[in-house]
């Protein structure tokens, strides 16, 4: 699969009165041409960083890229200017997040607001850009009668729609979502996350999808990092994070799940709670709430090991110590 995005050694931190906050540290991670990749963790966990940091985002101060390369297409983003990483972002690598409001523009029209967006990246005439953005509607299932209505007329999932609109409208080769389905109902939920995946398809557009919902990754993803106080702690596809999931911050991702054939009692949620990211453990971060910690772990980092091909586990464990 050839490579469209390749991050490494991404380190990004916030300088805050109260401390440093490790927010991202030497990640590194890949996305090939039409493939998803799940960003998995808590609150805290460094995903949102991650894709302000590809996007190059980070409201900086308080946050700084302190190291790294992000690759687009052979090319690493970090020594562009800021007019070329305009024009990135509008090209070739789109956005959506959690609160579709936040992106809409409430005093145009829904179909005005996918045109002018098209009208920019396409060089089309207004009337040539109403169509095709009538046609982008249509796609994400809002029928041509809503098309002239407003962002506050409509309810938090069609919003999403429209946002999934404006972003496709760029013909992006990288669409980031930011827990897209997050604020919307359960079964809205699901209609958003059939439509991306069906974009997907369609389109066939890489897509990085943050959340901290390992149903989401099951439906959508290909391959998974999971992310724990700004570390990845396992990386690998879908398939064998599934089935044998190696880290034990993973392992009690999965018996964290509640499921409907189990009791209740069965559940394990993880012990204690994430770290203060300015004050984090030594070690291995995970090492106060790791049911396998051993002496050693509260005093080296471990280091990401491939344990089978292209499965990468960072956990002493798994080292030869
Ligand atoms: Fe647990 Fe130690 Fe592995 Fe960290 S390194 S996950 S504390 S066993």
């Amino acid at each position: 699969n050839q490579k469209l995005l390749e991050i490494k050694n991404l380190t990004i931190h916030y300088i805050t009165d109260e401390g440093t906050v490790h927010a991202v540290e030497n990640m590194s991670i890949e996305i090939g041409k039409g493939e998803t990749l799940g960003l998995v963790g808590e609150t805290g966990a460094g995903k949102t960083t991650t894709a302000l940091g590809i996007m190059q985002l980070v409201p900086n101060p308080p946050g700084k890229i302190i190291g790294g390369e992000i690759i687009y297409e052979g090319e690493n983003l970090l020594g562009k200017s800021p007019a070329e990483l305009r024009k990135i972002r509008g090209n070739n690598i789109s956005m959506i997040f959690q609160d579709p409001m936040t992106s809409l523009n409430p005093v145009m029209t829904v179909g005005e607001q996918v045109a002018e967006v098209i009208k920019l990246h396409q060089k089309v005439s207004a009337a040539v850009a109403m169509i095709k953005a009538q046609d982008m509607l249509e796609t994400v299932g809002i029928p041509e009668e809503r098309h002239k209505e407003y962002p506050h007329q409509f309810s938090g999932g069609m919003r999403q729609r429209v946002v999934i609109a404006i972003a496709l409208a760029c013909n992006p080769n990288l669409l980031i979502a930011d827990e897209p389905t997050t604020a919307l109902d359960v079964t809205i939920q699901a209609q958003v996350l059939n439509l991306m995946k069906s974009l997907k398809e369609e389109f066939q557009t890489s897509m990085i999808m943050i959340t901290h919902d390992l149903g989401i990754v099951a439906e959508i993803c290909d391959k998974v990092a999971i992310m724990y106080a700004g570390n990845v702690v396992e990386y690998t596809d879908k398939v064998a994070l599934f089935t044998n999931p190696k880290h034990p911050y993973t392992i009690g991702l999965f018996n964290s799940i509640p499921n409907i054939e189990d009791d209740v009692e069965k559940l394990k949620p993880i012990q204690g709670l994430m770290p203060d990211p300015t004050n984090l453990p030594s070690g291995c971060p995970f090492h106060p709430r790791c049911p396998k910690a051993i002496n050693v772990c509260s005093k080296k980092l471990p280091k990401p090991i491939e344990i089978a091909k292209d499965h990468f586990v960072s956990c002493i464990l798994y080292s030869d110590r």
